[in-house]
């Protein structure tokens, strides 16, 4: 079982530079300018172009850096992907206990930043569940917890169900085998 949600999610176990969807989401910092991990993967990947993007989004839109939980998208360069969304992750430990509610954010407006381009497929990594130490069990029942709640308006707390139209495929890419089963065992899907 690897499909949620009448097939519209999908869990897969591949790189996440690989994926030829609409949008592929960066697990960037807050710097916007590369790091390690999926943000090396994807400006490696993806070529110079998406850094560019990224310096001027900086320039004009986040001096100070994009805060965690928040979503901006560029171009996909080089890779299959049209697009990156590139999202901050909430690093663990370090904001006072809401951890989840900023990852959730991320998902939320990484989904939310796709609809409003009309995009019809995503490719999320595990945000946070590397470099930033979210353990990977309790990440499974945010994650998937977020998508649910975008993906059947009437489970969500949100107003703008009509943009939900356009995604009609969420896939969810682990690096490792033991990653993905691990997401399988905690995944919050189903309504609670
Ligand atoms: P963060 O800084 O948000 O924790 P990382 O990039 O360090 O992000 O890791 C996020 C997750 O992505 C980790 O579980 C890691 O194993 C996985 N990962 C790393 N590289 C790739 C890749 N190329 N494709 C898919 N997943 C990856």
């Amino acid at each position: 079982m690897t499909d949620f949600l009448n097939g519209q999610v999908r869990v897969l176990i591949d790189d996440i530079t690989a994926q030829q969807v609409d949008a592929v989401v960066n697990a960037a910092n807050s710097t916007l300018l590369g790091g390690a991990g999926v943000d090396g993967a994807i400006h490696r990947a993806g070529g110079p172009s998406i850094l560019e993007e990224c310096r001027e989004l900086r320039r004009t839109r986040y001096p100070e850096g994009l805060p965690a939980g928040d979503a901006v998208i560029t171009t996909g360069g080089n890779l299959p992907a049209r697009f990156v969304i590139h999202t901050v992750g909430p690093i663990y430990g370090q904001h006072g206990g809401r951890e989840a509610e900023l990852l959730a954010a991320c998902y939320r407006h990484s989904l939310t930043l796709a609809a409003e381009r009309g995009l019809q497929s995503i490719a999320f990594p595990a945000i946070s569940t590397g470099a930033y130490g979210y353990p990977k069990a309790e990440a499974a029942a945010v994650s998937s917890a977020a998508i649910r709640d975008f993906l059947l308006p009437e489970s969500a707390a949100d107003e703008n169900v009509a943009l939900h139209s356009t995604l009609t495929e969420v896939r969810l890419i682990f690096f490792q085998p033991r990653d993905a089963r691990m997401f399988m065992q905690y995944q919050k899907f189903e309504k609670p």
